[in-house]
């Protein structure tokens, strides 16, 4: 059985400007060589017949949270939905922090999630670092035409004469040199003949502009740091603002997506883009930025910095913790590819900032399980409960609906014994008002099986409570005939003990105990909550199904998923991945 089908996507600002697009015929004549490549490639190329491009470009430099699963959704889903391809693209223009491991997790990640980067024959997953060439062609082109320049000042220098808001910026006294003058120290930057922070490129645009980032931003620096691709190729590495842009050219990309804090970078975005079509180095028609608010969600951090703190300094057991926020860690827990997209397509897509609360997650996960998740019953808590006239030795079996939303599914078998395992809340000596589960002189359904009555219990020295006594009714057995003539209000779980599993559970809470843990100037680590794991050793019904694809839902408990690390057939481990109801909200 699947989950429900995905509902019809809701419109928003991005479709309605792809709609405009394409009913105006704006990329109609854009030219594809079937790969990347500046005007040159492409030119040889037939129109595109992707009818869009969109891409999502993580940075190799951590694993995928659930922030970025928005930005899959939204930017592989319009794909899909516009017969259009997205592409895969790392971007690894950053040497210091990128590794591969990052590259194949993230791979990992958005396979699970069912996205696809192929188009027909193509294959797009790139490496912007594979367009390291073209953009120091692309950087030369930019310096001979006197659109930009290599300065020697310092650092500190170009920060202190960019500017502020409110106060203008002023000119390099390298501003004007010769464009040839330049040419030859980028080259020399290039082969390594200058030292970090010597110089650099920048682009000439504005020093009293506005706008911040068009202040001769920088194009290049000297990093003499080897790159997990390139190795030791390269000394110089582009910056973001400038090969961003570059690389969705140079993939013919169309919608380039991106989050709301690169707005003010637009016009940069456009002016690089546009003079290098100007300078016959990108085709046009050119790709387009367009911003939406990112994903902020209550009681968790999604910032990689801080989850790769979290990491390290061990506040968690590895990147797939079932804690954390990550893709890793949300699959680890239990949450399938389909409760994350459901969640997305919840979520839509605005421009306005806003905070999601932690409980939208766990619904779309409660919504997408309950249609599919195997039934069973779990005990936590146990306490021994013995039917007296029972007889020693004699089993029966049991029968319940495998899903009781599909009746095809069949029924699943269960024994039932004298000795039993209940949860210790099902049992009071002294009942609270409209407590109807057992108490002496109280008469229960086991859930499935028989009618008992409660004769009492026995206790330890200390008091505790070590078994339940309780005398089944032998006509009133689940799906007999007449086995509803004693009304009752109560009904239980229950496993044979002779039959049950053993099996250890680990029961999650809230990593942080703050709804926005780094918000304003505090410190993440100051809300962690101490409690946010805790493991017990329950019992299963015996049959219960331990494979890591396996969603459970233990009757009355909520939702658990066999480990994918740690559980194995003689040693079964469990996470639970949500409980049936939102507990959290009544506890505020
Ligand atoms: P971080 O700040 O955690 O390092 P990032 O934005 O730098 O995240 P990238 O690897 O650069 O991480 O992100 C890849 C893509 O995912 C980008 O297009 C980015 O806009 C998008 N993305 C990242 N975080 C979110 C989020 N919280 N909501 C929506 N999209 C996101
Ligand atoms: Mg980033």
């Amino acid at each position: 059985m699947t989950s429900a089908p995905s509902p019809a996507p809701v419109s928003n600002f991005l479709r309605t400007i792809i709609d405009n697009d394409l009913a105006q015929g704006r990329y109609a004549d854009k030219r594809w060589a079937g790969k990347p490549g500046p005007a040159s490639v492409q030119a040889s190329g037939d129109s595109d017949p992707a009818r869009i491009r969109t891409r999502f470009p993580p940075e190799p430099n951590g694993y995928l949270h659930i922030g970025h699963a928005k930005s899959i959704c939204l930017n592989f889903g319009l794909a899909r939905d516009y017969l259009g391809a997205c592409h895969l693209r790392f971007d690894d223009t950053n040497p210091e922090k990128e590794e591969d491991e990052y590259v194949n997790a993230i791979i990992e990640m958005v396979e699970w999630l069912d996205f696809d980067w192929s188009y027909g024959n193509e294959n797009n997953r790139y490496f912007a670092s594979d367009y390291f060439d073209y953009m120091y062609q692309f950087a030369r082109a930019l310096v001979q035409a006197g659109l930009a320049y290599v300065d020697e000042q310092s650092a500190d220098e170009m920060r202190a004469t960019r500017g502020t808001l409110t106060e203008k910026g002023s000119n390099s006294p390298w501003r004007d040199r010769p464009a040839d003058e330049s040419l030859r120290l980028l080259d020399e930057m290039r082969d390594g003949k200058h030292p970090d922070g010597s110089m650099a490129l920048r682009a000439k645009i504005d020093m009293e502009s506005p706008n911040i980032n068009m202040r001769d931003p920088v194009m290049y620096r000297i990093r003499h740091v080897p790159h997990h691709r390139t190795g030791d190729r390269w000394c110089i590495y582009p910056m973001y603002s400038w090969a961003h842009p570059v690389e969705d050219a140079l993939e013919g990309i169309t919608h380039s997506i991106c989050t709301l804090e690169f707005e003010d970078q637009r016009p940069f975005y456009d002016w690089i883009l546009n003079h290098l079509a100007d300078l016959g180095q990108l085709q046009r028609p050119l790709p387009r930025q367009y911003e939406f608010a990112r994903l902020n969600l209550s009681y968790v951090v999604t910032s990689k910095r801080k989850l790769l703190q979290l990491v390290r300094e061990g506040y968690v057991n590895g990147w797939d913790d079932p804690r954390l926020p990550t893709l890793a860690g949300l699959r680890r827990r239990g949450y399938t590819p389909a409760s994350i997209r459901l969640f997305c397509e919840r979520l839509g897509v605005s421009k306005a900032d806003s905070r999601i609360d932690y409980s939208i997650l766990e619904q779309a996960l409660r919504d997408d399980l309950d249609p599919i998740a195997a039934r069973s019953v779990a005990v936590l808590d146990p306490v021994k409960l013995v039917l007296t006239n029972y007889p020693q030795g004699k089993t029966e079996i049991c029968h319940a609906p495998r899903n009781p939303h599909d009746p095809e599914a069949g029924r699943r078998e269960f024994p039932l014994s004298r000795e039993l395992w209940i949860e210790r809340d099902d049992f009071r000596e002294e009942p609270p008002k409209k407590y109807f589960r057992l108490f002496p002189g109280n008469t229960v359904r086991l859930k499935y099986g028989y009618i008992i009555h409660c004769t009492g219990c026995v206790k330890d020295e200390s008091g505790n409570i070590i078994e339940v006594h309780a005398e089944y009714l032998p006509d009133t057995k689940s799906g007999t005939p007449g086995s509803d003539s004693v009304k009752v209000k109560g009904n239980i779980t229950w496993i044979s003990a002779d039959h049950a599993i053993s099996a250890e559970i680990r029961l999650y809470d809230r990593l942080f105990s703050d709804p926005h843990p780094d918000s304003g100037d505090k410190n993440f680590l100051d809300a962690i909550n101490p409690d946010s794991c805790s493991t017990i050793q329950g019992w299963l019904e015996p049959g219960t199904q331990l494979t890591v694809d396996t969603p459970l839902q233990f009757e009355r408990l909520g939702y658990f998923v066999a480990d994918r690390k740690d559980s194995t057939p003689e040693k079964p481990v469990l996470n639970r991945s949500v409980t049936l109801k939102d507990s959290w909200a009544q506890r505020k």
